[in-house]
This record gives structure tokens, C-alpha cells and sequence, in this order.
């Protein structure tokens, strides 16, 4: 007798609702939920959402690395814990809290985020705390924060196509967030909306623009710049809006004068009439959306871009209406839930500073502890140097890959590699498994309660369908155990829904929420209370910070420019197949027949000068390394420039990638750098 169960897709950030078929105790298929932001559809990642679940390469049973051999043998739960526990006190007595470093998980429940971060600060004391939205959004929160006084999406999914004009930039919308492009496509098909993208390549997507911007990789803010000086010399800015809601116009006015279109024009390579009409169309729009993600935000100057995105809609007063806004589409199906757990070094959950006395005071007195650090933490690329030169000896990493998703992974291997002790936390064995000390089997999606928040801040019900496979157990219900084993008595919940109720608690944008009020269509943060009906747009009387404002910024370039030995741009991003590094979606046959090797994009033109065919095997080479992958020749990407999917351990992107972070949000630069080409013969090596 088949069971249906209710959840949510693991994959992206848009939170497609997805119903599971239950056999006997196994995940037996999936069919999309009739109801949801998917409206009874998925795609093809979210159809095969089902296949990883049973894999015979599941880690089923805690793993222990053998000193002398460096095998692992499997343990039982209690040895495994006792083991982490001496080796945790042993860090804590030699170098403090501050030689624990932790990091949480985007794929994780909020309630494993929640519990995971509480232990680090609560239980361990160290302000180390973060996760991998440092590499996809961090940009987005400091530059929103500062701008608007919050950094997630203004607006919801279903508004986008009520909008006259979208902006999409820095996005490949239907292949990331395949189900966010369709409604973006529909609005267009249906004569609603115009449609304008930027995007160095030529994707299905710019394709189908009304406008395509193919501008240079790593010149957005100019490009951005450029449609604001349009803007304001045709009089298109909302003179009403600036006055009333926004501050800092007259002294962002100046520091537009010296991106006029021609100037924008050489620094972009769109030509000065392709900007002008972009920013007509953008600036007369009576509802314009401005969509990206991170192309924007994977940069040196990714902050500059926000707050750059951030001015053109505040000067065309388009925010705090509905189909209106600044969108960044979350990659990750819970990299919402993850911040507002706060799963930072920089914040307490609900994106209370750790640095305010007031919110130390009041998180020491609810969770029952006097160890809550006074300053804020490490980040993730910084924890990762921290390991290497010996501050930190203690790692917890838990639900992520480093080793294959970090920039510059031969660094982040080796920093693994120099740790003390390192915890793995994961359903499958990867790449960053590898170098554990002790390896937790956690569960899937599948086998689990809790909550995932969507990219539009919408908390919706995760459900298990089935146990854990062999003795893997939920996160959370783990480290809980291990904070008791440490005789801490704070985590003593018997639920995840236990869980929630603290975070509600806790979460001032989720004190309105329950299970019991989640188990619809969720709720969209902030909720305030019990009554309340969840927000679909923010920023509609008044911004989060009381006034919007504006903050001049300025085109820097990308900090390494193609020169004789490098002379490619490298650019990298996803593919419709996969998902992040593969960990599931290389388990499921389905996508693994439509894509399971990594290829590079090269123009035709570069493709001659390199004397490389269609198919042929070719070495990109970096300052830091070098992958060997198969040359597609395509005019998707322009000349001089290669696109790389991050997907595939045999050829990771990220071994070229630099490690230059932007000095406001510490995202590192994963989108430019140089690079050269050259084909590979088998008899030859490289020709
Ligand atoms: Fe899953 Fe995203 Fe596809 Fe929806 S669009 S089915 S959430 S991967």
C-alpha cells in the first residue's frame, strides 16, 4: 500500500513543492504538489529529487579514522560521540574556544542550523560560525542591509511576472532556478513584460531578452551606473520617491557624472545605445523587477554591485511595491534559513549583531550560558587560513563540501588536511569527507522533520517520509546530544518541532509561526505574530532601516586581468543537470544521462587561435592549478572568455579560482580570473 508524504524539493531556493511515494518503507518516486510556487510542475533536478535517497553509497554508520593505517571502521553512535567529545575538550583546554571553527549548512533544516549554531556559541563558546552563504549571498546581505536595512528578496515569486519590466542580471534564471525562468518567460510569452538581461553569455535566457547587456565579466557596477546616469539626465528618477523615503541622493548624484555612456561603454563592451535603451526601458517601467544572483554577487566589488542595484531602484522608486524590488535568487534550497538561523560569525539568530551587549545579555539568558563570545567570528575563507597557520585545530562541517566548492580548493584542502580534528557531518561520502576524522551520517531531506525558508522568505514544512537509512540520524538531534554529553542542559528537545518553537521564540521574523500555521503554504517572513498572515513584499511604508538609502560606489576592476601567459577571462556557473557539487545529483541516473562531465565553453575565434575542435580534450590553467576537461565550441560565451560549470570533482572549477575576497562582505572573487587554453593530445599531453 503506497504512502504520499508532502516536502519540499532539497535542490534550489525556490521551494517547489514536491510529494513523495512511499513503499514499504522506501522512497519509491515523486510527483509534484498541485499547490505551491511550482504549481504542480518541476524540473528535471526537482523530478529526480527521489534517486539519491536509497543509494547504496548512503553513509548508513558513523565512521572513525584509524590513526595508523588513516582507514575508516565503523563505530557505533555512543563511541563515535565520546571520541568527538575527548577530542573536543583536548581542543578547548590547548587553545580555547577560539580553535573551534564551525560550519553550518544552505541544504540543512533551519532547525539543524539553529541547534548547530547555539552549540557553537553556547556550548563551545567560539564565535567561528558560518556557512556557504559566504560564497553565494554575503555580498547580498551587507549590501541590502546597509541600503534598505534587510538583505533578503523585496518581493515575492509570483509578483515577478505582474511587473512591466524585469531585470534580470547575473543570473542564468531558467537554468538555476528553473522554475523562477519559466514564470519570467510566461510574463514575456504573454505580452506583460519586457524583458532586459546582462549576462556576459549568450544564455537561453538573453536569447530571449528584449534587451541582451553582454557585458564583460566583472564591470556590472559600471553597467549599473551607466542606466542610473540615463536615468537621472532624462529626468526618469522618481523625484517623489527620493524625497520622501531615501537619503544620500545629492551626494550619489555626483558620483555618477564620470559613467556616461560612452565611458560605460568602454569599460563594458555594450555599446553606449544598448545602455540607453536598457535604461529607458528599465526607467519608464510603471513596475520594474530588478533578478539576480550570483553573477552579481561572486565578486571582489559583489557588495558595490548590490548597493549598486539597490540605487537604481530606489531612484526609479521602484520597492516597496508589489512586483516591483531587488530579487537575489538563493541557490541552495535553504541558504534563507541558514542566515536567519544565524548561521554567521557576525549575528545571532534573527540578524541581532553579536556585537550589542543587549542581544549578548538576552541570548546568555535564554539559552542558559555564560560563554557566548564578545566579538564576531571568523568567516569561511578566513577559517579556512585560520587552520592552515594553526588557530584553528577543531573543525565541525556539517551538510557541506568545501573541498570541491571553496575558491582555490588545493588551499581548502590543504587547510582540511592541517586541522587537528575534523567532523563531517554528511549523507554522502565527498570529497571533504575524505580528510575527516570522524564522519556522522546525517538524513536526507527525506527522513526528517523540520523547515526549509525559500528564496522569497517563505518557511515551509519539510516532512519525513521514512526513517533514516541503517543508524543515520537527523543533525540536530546529534549535536543536542552531544551538548548533554557535555553536560549542557539547554538542549534537551524531544522534536523538531521542539526546535521551532524556540527558534519562534528566539527569531523576532518568525514569532508568528508554528508547525501547525506552517503546514499550508508556509509563511513568508516577518511574521510578528500568531495572528499575522506572513509579508509578501517588504519595504512598503517604510524601509526595515527607516529611510532607503543611497550609497555612491565605483567601478573596481576584477584584481586579475588577463595578461600574455593568462590571457582568458575564466567565468564559471551551473548547469540544469546538476546541483552544486554533485553530491546528490551525480547519484541520480536520470541526470546523470543528461549531463555527467564537465566541458568549457569557448568562442569559436579563441577556439581557432588555440587550434581546438569541438569535443576536444583541453587544459584550462590557472595561477593556482589546472583542470582538464572537453572544449565546446559555442558563441554562448564571447571571445576571450571561458564558462565552466563548478559541478565535477575531476575537473573543479574552483582549483583555478582566486581567493581575493571583497574587504565589506569577505565574499571571495569566484568569478573572474585569468586563464590560458590549450588543447591536450593523448600521445602528446598538451600540443
Ligand atoms: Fe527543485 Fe528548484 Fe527545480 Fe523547483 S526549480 S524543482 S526547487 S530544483
Amino acid at each position: 500500500m503506497f504512502r504520499d508524504v508532502e516536502t519540499i524539493c532539497p535542490f534550489c531556493g525556490v521551494g517547489c513543492r514536491i510529494v513523495l511515494r512511499v513503499d514499504r518503507g522506501r522512497v519509491v518516486g515523486l510527483y509534484p504538489a498541485e499547490n505551491g510556487i511550482n504549481e504542480g510542475k518541476l524540473c528535471i533536478k526537482g523530478w529526480s529529487a527521489h534517486e539519491f535517497i536509497h543509494h547504496p553509497k548512503r553513509l548508513t554508520a558513523p565512521l572513525l579514522r584509524e590513526k595508523r593505517s588513516g582507514t575508516f571502521r565503523t563505530v557505533t553512535w555512543d563511541a563515535a560521540l565520546s571520541h568527538i567529545r575527548e577530542n573536543l575538550s583536548a581542543a578547548l583546554d590547548a587553545g580555547g574556544p577560539a580553535a573551534v571553527g564551525v560550519l553550518g549548512s544552505a541544504k540543512c533544516t533551519n532547525e539543524d542550523n539553529y541547534v548547530l549554531q547555539k552549540f557553537a556559541r553556547a556550548v563551545v563558546g567560539t564565535p567561528h560560525i558560518d556557512h556557504c552563504a559566504r560564497l553565494c549571498h554575503a555580498s547580498t546581505l551587507t549590501g541590502l542591509s546597509e541600503t534598505f536595512g534587510s538583505g533578503a528578496m523585496t518581493n515575492s515569486i509570483e509578483e515577478l511576472e505582474k511587473a512591466d519590466v524585469m531585470f534580470v542580471i547575473g543570473s542564468n534564471t531558467t537554468e538555476q532556478h528553473p522554475l523562477i525562468g519559466r514564470r519570467i518567460l510566461r510574463a514575456m510569452r504573454d505580452g506583460v513584460a519586457r524583458l532586459i538581461v546582462a549576462d556576459p553569455r549568450r544564455t537561453d535566457m538573453a536569447r530571449c531578452a528584449h534587451v541582451h547587456l553582454a557585458h564583460r565579466p566583472g564591470t556590472d557596477t559600471a553597467l549599473i551606473n551607466g542606466m542610473l546616469r540615463v536615468i537621472v539626465d532624462e529626468a526618469l528618477a522618481d523625484d517623489e520617491f527620493i524625497t520622501g523615503r531615501t537619503e544620500g541622493f545629492e551626494a550619489f548624484l555626483g558620483s555618477l557624472r564620470e559613467y556616461s555612456p560612452e565611458r560605460v561603454a568602454d569599460i563594458t563592451g555594450v555599446s553606449p545605445e544598448m545602455i540607453v535603451a536598457a535604461a529607458r526601458m528599465y526607467g519608464t517601467a510603471e513596475k520594474a523587477s530588478i533578478i539576480y544572483a550570483m553573477g552579481i554577487t561572486q565578486h571582489v566589488a559583489g557588495t558595490a554591485n548590490v548597493r549598486a542595484l539597490a540605487n537604481l531602484a530606489l531612484a526609479t522608486g521602484n520597492v516597496g511595491k508589489p512586483s516591483t524590488g531587488v530579487n537575489p535568487l538563493r541557490g541552495q534550497n535553504n541558504v534563507q534559513g541558514a542566515c536567519d538561523m544565524g548561521v554567521l560569525p557576525s549575528h545571532y539568530p534573527g540578524y541581532q549583531p553579536v556585537e550589542d551587549d543587549g542581544n549578548r545579555d538576552r541570548f546568555s539568558r535564554d539559552w542558559r550560558t555564560d560563554r557566548l563570545p564578545q566579538q564576531a567570528g571568523l568567516t569561511l575563507c578566513e577559517m579556512m587560513d585560520a587552520a592552515l597557520d594553526g588557530r584553528t585545530r577543531f573543525l565541525w562541517i556539517m551538510g557541506e563540501n568545501p573541498a570541491l566548492s571553496d575558491p582555490d580548493t588545493a588551499h581548502v584542502r590543504r587547510a582540511l588536511e592541517a586541522a587537528d580534528f575534523l567532523i563531517v557531518q554528511d549523507i554522502f561520502p565527498s570529497e571533504t569527507t575524505a580528510f575527516a576524522h570522524v564522519v556522522l551520517p546525517g538524513a536526507s531531506y527525506a527522513e526528517k522533520e523540520g523547515t526549509f525558508t525559500s528564496t522569497e522568505r517563505r518557511v515551509q514544512r519539510v516532512r519525513a517520509a521514512i526513517e533514516p537509512v541503517g543508524s543515520a540520524r537527523p543533525e540536530w538531534a546529534v549535536i543536542a546530544e552531544l551538548a548533554r554529553l557535555m553536560g549542557y542542559d539547554g538542549m534537551n528537545w524531544r522534536s523538531a518541532e521542539a526546535v521551532f518553537e524556540e527558534i519562534a521564540r528566539v527569531v523576532p521574523q518568525y514569532r508568528g509561526m508554528s508547525y501547525l500555521r506552517l503546514g499550508g503554504d508556509g509563511l513568508q517572513w516577518p511574521c510578528p505574530d500568531a495572528a499575522h498572515p506572513g509579508t509578501p513584499f517588504l519595504h512598503e511604508h517604510t524601509f526595515s532601516r527607516g529611510k532607503g538609502r543611497f550609497i555612491p560606489v565605483e567601478h573596481v576592476p576584477p584584481p586579475e586581468q588577463p595578461d600574455e601567459e593568462y590571457p582568458l577571462v575564466l567565468t564559471t556557473g551551473r548547469s540544469l543537470f546538476q546541483f552544486h557539487t554533485g553530491t546528490m545529483t551525480r547519484r541520480s541516473p536520470i541526470l546523470k544521462e543528461r549531463l555527467d562531465e564537465s566541458y568549457g565553453e569557448v568562442n569559436p575565434a579563441d577556439a581557432v587561435r588555440a587550434g581546438i575542435e569541438d569535443g576536444d580534450p583541453v587544459v584550462i590553467r590557472s595561477r593556482r592549478g589546472e583542470i582538464v576537461t572537453t572544449a565546446r565550441v559555442t558563441e554562448t560565451v564571447p571571445e576571450g572568455t571561458v564558462f565552466v560549470p563548478i559541478h565535477f570533482a575531476e575537473a573543479a572549477a574552483n582549483m583555478l579560482t582566486l581567493r581575493e575576497l571583497d574587504p565589506l562582505s569577505k565574499i571571495p572573487e569566484l568569478k573572474v580570473c585569468a586563464v590560458s587554453l590549450k588543447k591536450r593530445t593523448r600521445s602528446q599531453g598538451e600540443a
